[in-house]
Formats: structure tokens, C-alpha cells, sequence
């Protein structure tokens, strides 16, 4: 490179990929059930992107000065980034030809498994909602560029008239969350490959180069995280290592190093001393930097933006720390903090939400134009802008004054709580109680709560939308549902039945609308993983329950079976986490008040006969602060909303949670101070890894490692639940194993659900039998 061409300006991270009104799920479930081919999938996501770049110039970004991200993805930016370099499992070998390319039903195939080839583990990206698969390394792997998507895509841009720009997960960000190949050794590190990964990055670089690209964002939130396994001084290294060889090639775009969802802290002197020529920060999480020498030679580029949140905020301060850069450096910009993918597309999409609320928040479209006010008055000076900024404070002092933001009644309430509204009995004295109420066997089974979401059933909540249905009838056929989900359960010989959920479109929006202080959205979709999206509701104002929730769907569940019937919930950390929490207050009080909530809804199942009650936590992991320092006071009150929610109850009542990921070893004090009964935890994709950190952490209540993997079509054999079984009985005393899937069912299809559930049953009585012989239940 011999001149570095100017930053844009004003500029974001990344843009919603899933299409304004999710045509990209559409066409890719489409291509997976053959109902289009990959041209016409091709084509599809062709134009979608079109009408992203054309739609960003639309809303204030240049068209031909990098600003426009090009952040498409089919299914995963993480996958991308693997298969860009080659980056195949063995297990997959067949989907590679000759030159080492991968076709993209090859690509859908990594992320959803085939046959006995189970796909790549998913996790969440960060402490987001949003799911990445985790890349698999080894000594084996073979890095080459094996594939040219990105160069295509930027040609495609530029054959329309834009100059854009390329984003990938960045080389260290890649190994850093990438896991031990099935063929590598003990205590092989991914992160030690960097050497040889390094060249396809800059045969990569060279490619986009020739094509034309002028900057390119390479995507490094690993060195943000204090979460990362590698030590601190490893990643550091990597980092000085990956940026001071990719700075120093001569055949590449300018680079520009994104940091999302924190402060780089001790990252930031090594990026500040490489040969890179702008660095992304997010002001939204972390701070401004103190002065660092060599920054003055970089753009800086102020995320000050918030990706990850819907409010419209307080602009005139996102304009201020963006201005005070220019002490660190002659050369800023503004951007988003992180990439928009965390919000749905457009305010004006809702017609449902009210002028005030409307007035309040700002979608990726809103956001894209504050980040085009800010560039401009970056420019022209702050007079400029000072209309939108004067505009925005406006709207926040309404909102922070407008009616049910404050509720009296709920704030005295959570202020006279005290220590014994957060604590069950003794554990012991639980065991006993619960034992002799149930009469459970030995490896007691049960399901998560959802079954399949038919098309039906939907079709029922659209109409009931649409006024085509009455309460009573729509209610009908969820009974009658119901009633087919018990039915099912006793015959297929599941021990702890669940309604299924047919009435909830979504574990948190359900009772998001069921609760004072919130409201939902018609579009407001973001993507989870893959082609699954999700509608966040949006947390605004004190929460309060005016009425029971849940509890005629499971008295009416109760009355089909004789069979204990585990009454639902989603835990109060988990709705916050995949809600747009109001941001006016600490988190923990919200929390509070959502569990304050539950704890009524729980003591309302409880005096009706329930005797299980199941409060969903699977976000709480997931929250978990990035860095260190900030781990205690969240774990904190999250556990504590947990437990006001659950600690209301009596002995007998069997409390379960549910946990949607497998990495127990980093919060298992945590799910220890929860104090359920039962915890269900997810197992399969990673065969049971999970069991040793539950043996070894003395974990000594109930817990049901997943035994079927739900996030893949693929129906797990009797062999296989009964090797997982065998596994966990391994570590874990019997008498605390439970038998479960991973997750809910409502993704999946009645076939391989049924087919899955007798396969589980089955292994079970197997080892049942066994055990009956050689281990005391
Ligand atoms: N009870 C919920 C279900 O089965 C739990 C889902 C989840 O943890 N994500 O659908
Ligand atoms: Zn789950």
C-alpha cells in the first residue's frame, strides 16, 4: 500500500443480514427443502444485498468511500470466516473438492450436520443472543484461501457503482474461539496455528486489493473478552504477531481493526503499534482511552452507536465522546459500536407501538442515520447537527418522565424485600419431601417444555391475530393440542410431562405480553443462528403481572395425566437477556421486578396442584460480563432474581431450570447458588464434555445432560443416547441424572422428534435394566 485512503466518516460495523422482512430465512429453509436451488438462493441473497447498500446510501452513508460494511452472511460470519480459509473438519472431507472448495449446500451442511456427522458446535458470540458455530482446529488442518465469496461480493458491489467494505472475523478472533480438532492432541491450543494461517489472510488481502477494495474490517472482539481461555499474553501476542505481518504486506486494501463489545484495554497499545491504519472502538461499553503513544498515526474510529440496544439515546453525548477522540488522534470517525445485526431493521416497519414509544427508540435504519448526523457534524461542526441533537435529548427526558416508566407500587414492593425472600430450605429436606411426592424412577425422563410448533398451530396464532378466531376457539385448538402432547408423552413413557407450549409464540414475548411494562413488535426480527430469528420485546417501563399467566394451560394439562405435569416459565435473567431492556436503571432492578413477577405466577401454579415448576434460564450465561471485574455484581443479581423468583415455595415443590449451552465449568458457582432442584443442561453436540466439570465441581443436585442434539435435524441413535448415558453415568452419581434433550422441540418436526423421544426411552430402559443389576438406584 503506498498512500492510505481516508476513513468514511461516518461508517457501521454491520447491517441486519436476514433481510427487513427475513427473505433470507425464507430462501434459505426454501433451498433446504428443495423447493429452489442454489442459483436461485444465489440470486435471492444478490438482491437483498443490493437493496442494503442502496437502502445505507439512502440513509446517509457514501457509496464509494468504504463506508458501506459488506457483512452478508447466509448463515454465520464465523463459518464464513473458516471456510474462507479452509478450515474443514476431517469428518466433512467429502464436501471439499479437488482445489479444497466447499459448494454451499457443502457450507449448510458444516452448520447442520448429515448422517453420523454431527455439525459444528454452536455457541453464543460474545454476550449476545446471536449464535456462532465453533470452528474446529487441529494440527491437521490445512489452511489455504478456499474461498473467494467476499472478493465476489465486493465485485459485485463495485459492478453497481460502490466501493465497500469487505469485513471478516479477524485471524486472532478466529483460532481464539475455535475449539481442539477430533484428531488433535491433548492440550492442543488452536490459537498455536496463527503462523500458518496468517498467509491465506494475506492472500486474502492481496485478492481484495486487485479487486479494488480500499479498506477492509477485520472483526477482533476476542480482544476484548476476558472470557477467552487463551492467556492474556498469548492473545496479545497473537495479535502483535497477526496485524505487525498482515500491516507490513505491500499488496493489500487499508486495514481497519474493529473491537466490539468492550474496551481493548491492554489490546489496544499492541493495535496501536502495528502497521494497521484505523482502530474501531466501542465507547458504549468501554471508555475512551487514555492517550497512547503511536494512536495519532491511526483513524480512530468512535463506536458510539449502540449496536446492541433499540434506544435513540442520548445523541449529543455519543457526539461529544466521539469529538473528544481528537485528542488521541488528528484523524476520527463515527460508527456503531458493534455491528447492527443485534437489532431489527426499522421504527417505521411498527405501526403498533405509539408515538411515544416510537419517539424513544431507534432501529438499524435510525441508527445508521444518527451515525450520518454525527459524521456530519464531525465535519461542519456541531452547529450543524445541533437540531437532531436538541431533538434527541428531547425525546429522552420525555421518555425518562412519561407515565409507567416509574410504577410506585412495584418500587415499594422490591424495596422490603429481605434475605429470606431469596432462600429455599434445606436441600436435604427438599430431596426427601420431593422423592416420596413423586415416585420417580431411577434416570427419570422428561422434555424441556416445547414440543414442534406445527404449522398449524401458527396458523391458528395468525389468525387469532387477524380477529378470524375468538379467544375461546383459538383456545380450543391449543387444548386440543395439548391434549395431543400428553397423549403422546404417555405413550412414548416420559415420566415428567410438559404442555408443550403451543400457546407461546416465543419463550420471553409471551410473557412480555402478558406483563405491564412492556411492548412487542410486529417486524422486529433479529437473527438467533442461522435461518432462526427471533422478535426481542421491548422492556420499557416498571414490570408488574396484572394476572395469571400460565396457570389454566397447566391445570388443564394436569387434569389429562396422572403423571406429575411440570409447569413452565422463563426466569427473569433470560427475559431481560432476549429482551430491549430499558437502559434509564441497572439491570439487577429490573430484574427484581420481573422476578417479583414470576414468584406470584410460581405461588399461583403451586396453590393449584403443580408441583413442579420449571423457570427457563438459558441466557444467564450468556450475559455474563466480558470482563472480570464486572462477573461478581452480575452473577450477583442474577442468581438473586433467580432464586426471589423460585424461593417462594414450598419444600415439595421440585423447582428445574434449564440452560441452554454447555460450558457449565465457567458459571458452575452460579448454578450452584441458583439452588434448583433440577438443572437440564445442554450435552449432546459436544458428546458430554460438560460431565467432567459437573463431577468435578461436586455439583450434588438434580441434573439432566442433553442426550439429543435439537438444533440439527438429525435423529440420535439408541446406541448413541445409550454411549451419552453410559458417559454421564460415568462422572455423575445416578441418583442425580436426569434424561432430557438439549432444548426445547418446537423448532423441529413431529418425525424425528417422536422418533428421537422413542430412541431416548429406549436407551434409557436399557441402561435402567442394567443398572438394576450393578448399581443401586
Ligand atoms: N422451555 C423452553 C422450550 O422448551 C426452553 C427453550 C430454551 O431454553 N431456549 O422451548
Ligand atoms: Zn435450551
Amino acid at each position: 500500500m503506498t498512500t492510505t485512503p481516508a476513513f468514511p466518516t461516518g461508517t457501521i460495523l454491520g447491517y441486519p443480514r436476514i433481510g427487513r422482512r427475513r427473505e433470507l430465512k425464507k430462501a434459505v429453509e426454501a433451498f433446504w427443502s428443495g423447493r429452489i436451488d442454489e442459483t436461485e438462493l444465489e440470486a435471492i441473497a444478490a438482491e437483498l444485498r443490493t437493496t442494503t447498500r442502496a437502502r445505507l446510501v439512502e440513509l446517509g452513508l457514501g457509496a464509494t468511500d468504504s463506508a458501506i460494511p459488506e457483512s452478508f452472511s447466509y448463515y454465520d460470519h464465523v463459518l464464513d470466516a473458516a471456510v474462507t480459509v479452509g478450515a474443514v473438519p476431517r469428518r466433512f472431507a467429502s464436501l471439499v473438492d479437488a482445489d479444497g472448495r466447499i459448494d454451499l449446500a457443502g457450507y449448510f451442511t458444516l452448520a447442520r450436520g448429515e448422517g453420523d456427522n454431527l455439525p459444528l458446535e454452536m455457541t453464543k458470540w460474545f454476550d449476545s443472543n446471536y449464535h456462532y458455530l465453533v470452528p474446529e482446529i487441529g494440527p491437521e488442518t490445512s489452511f489455504s484461501l478456499a474461498s473467494d465469496r467476499i472478493v465476489r461480493q465486493f465485485a459485485e458491489a463495485k459492478a453497481a457503482g460502490y466501493v465497500t467494505r469487505p469485513v471478516i472475523v479477524g485471524p486472532v478472533t478466529l483460532l481464539a474461539l475455535s475449539k481442539p480438532s477430533d484428531e488433535a492432541p491433548t492440550g492442543f491450543v488452536p490459537l498455536s496455528r496463527l503462523d500458518d494461517l496468517i498467509p491465506v489472510y494475506a492472500a486474502l488481502l492481496a485478492r481484495l486489493a486487485e479487486a479494488g477494495a480500499e479498506w477492509v474490517q477485520l472483526d477482533e472482539p476476542a480482544l476484548v473478552s476476558e472470557s477467552i481461555e487463551v492467556p492474556r499474553a498469548e492473545l496479545l501476542g497473537a495479535a502483535r504477531f497477526a496485524y505487525s505481518t498482515l500491516g507490513r504486506l505491500e499488496q493489500r486494501p487499508a486495514l481497519f481493526v474493529a473491537a466490539p463489545y468492550g474496551s481493548l484495554d491492554d489490546a489496544l497499545p499492541v493495535l496501536a503499534e502495528s502497521p494497521i491504519e484505523a482502530i474501531g472502538l466501542d465507547l458504549v461499553r468501554g471508555q475512551t482511552p487514555d492517550a497512547v503513544a503511536a494512536l495519532a498515526d491511526k483513524t480512530l474510529v468512535a463506536g458510539v452507536i449502540d449496536g446492541h440496544n433499540i434506544w435513540r439515546g442520548d445523541l449529543a453525548a455519543a457526539f461529544a465522546t466521539a469529538s473528544a477522540l481528537a485528542t488521541l488522534s488528528p484523524r476520527i470517525a463515527v460508527s456503531t459500536s458493534t455491528s447492527l445485526l443485534h437489532v431489527p431493521h426499522d421504527v417505521l416497519d411498527e405501526s403498533s407501538l405509539g408515538d411515544d414509544l416510537s419517539s424513544w427508540l431507534a432501529f438499524a435504519d435510525q441508527k445508521v442515520a444518527q451515525v450520518a448526523t454525527l459524521a456530519r457534524g464531525l465535519v461542519d461542526g456541531q452547529s450543524a447537527i445541533q437540531d437532531e441533537l436538541d431533538a434527541a435529548s428531547a425525546a429522552l427526558a420525555a421518555r425518562l418522565a412519561a407515565p409507567g416508566v416509574r410504577d410506585g407500587e412495584v418500587r415499594a414492593r422490591a424495596a422490603d424485600l429481605t434475605e429470606a425472600d431469596f432462600n429455599r430450605g434445606d436441600y436435604a429436606a427438599r430431596v426427601a419431601a420431593q422423592d416420596e411426592a413423586f415416585d420417580l424412577p431411577f434416570l427419570p425422563t422428561t422434555t424441556i417444555g416445547s414440543f414442534p410448533q406445527t404449522g398449524e398451530i401458527r396458523r391458528a396464532r395468525a389468525q387469532l391475530n387477524k380477529g378470524e378466531l375468538t379467544t375461546d376457539e383459538y383456545a380450543a385448538l391449543m387444548r386440543a393440542e395439548i391434549r395431543r402432547v400428553v397423549e403422546l408423552q404417555e405413550e412414548i413413557g416420559l415420566d415428567v410431562l410438559v404442555h408443550g407450549e403451543p400457546e407461546r409464540n416465543d419463550m420471553v414475548q409471551y410473557f412480555a405480553e402478558n406483563l405491564d411494562g412492556f411492548a412487542v413488535t410486529e417486524n422486529g426480527w433479529v437473527q438467533s443462528y442461522g435461518s432462526r430469528c427471533t422478535r426481542p420485546s421491548i422492556l420499557w417501563g416498571d414490570v408488574s403481572r396484572p394476572k395469571p399467566i400460565t396457570v389454566d394451560w397447566s391445570v388443564y394439562t394436569q387434569s389429562l395425566t396422572e403423571k406429575p405435569v411440570k409447569g413452565m416459565l422463563t426466569g427473569p435473567v433470560t427475559i431481560l437477556a432476549w429482551s430491549f431492556v430499558r437502559d434509564d436503571q441497572p439491570l439487577g432492578e429490573t430484574a427484581r421486578q420481573v422476578a417479583l413477577a414470576l414468584r406470584d405466577e410460581i405461588g399461583d401454579l403451586e396453590a393449584a396442584g403443580i408441583g413442579i415448576v420449571q423457570v427457563d434460564e438459558p441466557a444467564l450465561r450468556e450475559l455474563l460480563p466480558l470482563k472480570k471485574k464486572d462477573q461478581a455484581a452480575y452473577l450477583d443479581w442474577s442468581v438473586g432474581s433467580f432464586k426471589l423468583a423460585t424461593a417462594g415455595v414450598a419444600e415439595v415443590t421440585q423447582i428445574h431450570t434449564h440452560l441452554c449451552y454447555s460450558e457449565f465449568g465457567v458459571v458452575i458457582d452460579a448454578i450452584r447458588n441458583l439452588d434448583a432442584d433440577v438443572t437440564s443442561i445442554e450435552a449432546a453436540r459436544s458428546r458430554m464434555e460438560v460431565v467432567s466439570d459437573i463431577s468435578s465441581s461436586g455439583f450434588d443436585h438434580g441434573i439432566g445432560p442433553g442426550v439429543y442434539d435439537i438444533h440439527s435435524p438429525r435423529v440420535p441413535s439408541v446406541t448413541e443416547v445409550t454411549e451419552l448415558i453410559e458417559r454421564a453415568l460415568e462422572s455423575i452419581p445416578g441418583r442425580q441424572v436426569w434424561i432430557n434433550p438439549d432444548c426445547g422441540l418446537k423448532t423441529r418436526g413431529y418425525d424425528e422428534t417422536v422418533e428421537s423421544l422413542r430412541n431416548i426411552l429406549t436407551a434409557t430402559r436399557a441402561v435402567r435394566a442394567k443398572s438394576e443389576v450393578s448399581v443401586p438406584a
